[in-house]
């Protein structure tokens, strides 16, 4: 089954591709990603090196490694938030802002992480997980919603 799942960065310059994704998709409410995204929080999607691959523009991305070793890239031109890399994953994922996809994807997140630090106007209260820190932290207990 050979999907193609295409995205692409907010001028278009940069393209890519992903064949098939990893199980999990997370929304990241860390101080880092909500600066990053200028967002509530960050949706993040994981696929296998060998089924994500840049298709145009590679040239055009830049890094930033912000003080706790995590990079996050995004257009040179444009801005767009596109990947994140942490040296404590697992290398053979790549990160990828699920927002910049243009095609439909079969994924949709499934928890949420860092919520501790996740700014206070956004509370999630879509009944997924909520942990205080990564996926290996508290979880977070949620009034049920009547
Ligand atoms: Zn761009
Ligand atoms: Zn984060």
């Amino acid at each position: 089954m050979a999907n193609h799942y295409k995205g692409s960065c907010l001028c278009g310059q940069i393209r890519f591709e992903v064949d098939e994704f990893a199980p999990q998709t997370g929304n990241c409410h860390c101080s880092m990603c909500r600066k990053f995204h200028g967002a509530a929080y960050a949706t993040i999607a994981e696929a296998r090196r060998q089924h994500f691959r840049w298709t145009a523009g590679e040239h055009l991305l830049k890094g930033y490694t912000a003080a706790n070793g995590t990079t996050r890239r995004f257009c040179s031109n444009c801005g767009a938030s596109l990947t994140f890399a942490s040296p404590n994953a697992d290398p053979d994922l790549i990160e990828i802002a699920l927002g910049c996809f243009d095609d439909e994807v079969p994924v949709r997140p499934d928890a949420h992480i860092y919520v501790a630090s996740g700014a206070k106007w956004a509370r999630p209260r879509d009944g997924l997980p909520q942990f205080e820190a990564g996926r290996d932290s508290k979880l977070i207990e949620q009034e049920s919603t009547p």
